[in-house]
């Protein structure tokens, strides 16, 4: 038999990745590469940089694994938004950027949307979609608003205006109902939203051309995608309601697996559905940032290796880089605690790692408070997943099987909905 592989892409922040997996989840070929510095006038060419790197990626992958690859799959980072005409597929405009504010489109957002939806915000994609319809809207009578993974998932397969429901829930799309709600189908510019399938549902072959270009097997299918983060989690391959996932970077963010959905946007608690069930997130400001600022890593290396993990430190800190917290404490204003200082730099760090465990533990209590399946097991991704003497201290304190996830990379997360779509594949 021949053998099957999957391959996925993540266009992260700074670069992008890809992962070729075989049926078993075995890595067989990745890399990655940096965007490449286009400009476009003042301002930097971001859809000539995306491109390029995909392109750029798929020549990356050997050749003799090219034409084993059936399914391909990518995501992107979440709420970066491309208006496009829908005739050519080319862009109308510079796309706007994840973390891209546009205040100025938040008031006739929230005039439509129910309170607190996750429209309401100013980086949200809907937000970006009215401030473009109210700069170029009446001109263009053509155009077409895709999410970067949807766009460049087109480069690939050439059918324009699929996008997943993951992608699609900054511009207002209801998961639980399957649909747009009817306070934005009403809307003068819906007719510039994407149709919305499950992420990593087939959506055509390759194209031809490029099938033939880098020798790729003729029923190499392309399926929708997700969101960076979402890839991320996939990546840990939980699946059972009440399994866990917290990323130790630079902060500190929690996704748990429930059967409910919940949402509360004093804490920038919601969820995004996972086929029957939904992904339930909350992120911190405390975690590895400062660490950073107080040691270095090796430091952190050393001093951690002089940790009892069994011994419970009574120092009580806050530690966060600056004042502000949003989850599991609602307060913009909340200040850093990370005094007294004691002589010793391994209590300090002991202290210091005790009380972001306790943090973290609250955080999962609060989400079970407002609704959530409660947590049974937590796996950890990021820097802080190392460090074996705070993984003992989180399993005293949250009182649960705390362990590293074997993979964390969002590329192999999307390699993994490669999978799902080439078992679901009836095209
Ligand atoms: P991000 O991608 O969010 O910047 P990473 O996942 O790369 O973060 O993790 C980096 C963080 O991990 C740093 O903030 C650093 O303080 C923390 N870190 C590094 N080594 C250790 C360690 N041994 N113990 C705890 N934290 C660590």
């Amino acid at each position: 038999e021949r053998e099957r592989l999957y391959l996925g892409f993540d266009f992260g922040t700074s670069g992008a990745r890809f992962a070729v997996i075989d049926i078993g989840g075995t890595i067989q070929a990745e890399a990655k590469r940096h965007y490449p510095l286009y400009s476009n006038g003042e301002s930097r060419d971001w859809v000539r940089s995306w491109k390029e790197t995909l392109f750029l990626l798929l020549q990356d992958i050997p050749p003799n694994l090219r034409k084993h690859i059936v399914s391909i799959s990518i995501d992107g980072t979440s709420a970066t938004t491309i208006i496009l005409d829908s005739d050519t597929g080319e862009p109308l405009c510079r796309p706007f950027l994840y973390n891209e504010t546009c205040s100025e489109a938040l008031p006739a957002v929230k005039s439509i949307a129910p309170p607190n939806h996750t429209v309401c915000s100013a980086t949200s994609t809907l937000c970006k979609l009215v401030s473009w319809w109210n700069r170029d809207g009446l001109n263009e009578k053509s155009a077409l608003l895709l999410h970067q993974a949807d766009w460049l998932l087109w480069l690939l397969h050439g059918k324009l205006g699929v996008s997943d429901y993951n992608n699609a829930l900054k511009v207002g799309y209801d998961p639980e109902a399957d649909s747009y709600p009817s306070w934005l189908i009403s809307q003068p510019y819906s007719h510039l939203l994407p149709s919305v399938v499950a992420p990593g549902t087939p959506i055509a072959c390759l194209k031809e051309e490029l099938r033939n270009k880098f020798g790729f097997q003729k029923e190499c299918v392309v399926c929708t995608g997700t969101t960076d983060s979402i890839a991320a989690f996939l990546a840990a391959r939980v699946t059972q309601p009440g399994k866990a996932v917290t990323s130790l970077g630079s902060t500190l963010a929690i996704k748990l697996l429930s059967n409910t959905r919940v949402e509360d946007s004093r804490f920038g608690v919601y969820s995004h559905r996972l086929d029957d069930k939904w992904l339930v997130g909350g992120a911190s400001n405390t975690g590895g940032a400062v660490l950073r600022q107080l040691f270095t890593d090796d430091q952190l290396k050393k001093l951690s290796e002089q940790i009892n993990p069994s011994q419970i430190s009574l120092l009580d800190y806050y530690p966060l880089p600056k004042a502000g917290e949003r989850f599991p404490i609602a307060d913009p204003d909340l200040a850093p605690r990370l005094l007294p200082r004691p002589e010793n730099d391994a209590e300090y760090l002991h202290g210091i790692l005790e009380s972001i465990a306790r943090i973290e533990e609250k955080g999962y209590g609060l989400l079970k408070e407002l609704g959530a399946t409660a947590v049974d097991q937590v796996f950890t991704a990021g820097g802080g997943a190392n460090n074996e003497k705070w993984t003992k201290i989180r399993e005293r304190v949250l009182g649960l099987p705390v362990s590293r996830a074997n993979q964390t990379e969002a590329a192999y997360g999307t390699a993994l909905l490669a999978i799902k779509g080439d078992q679901q594949n009836i095209l």
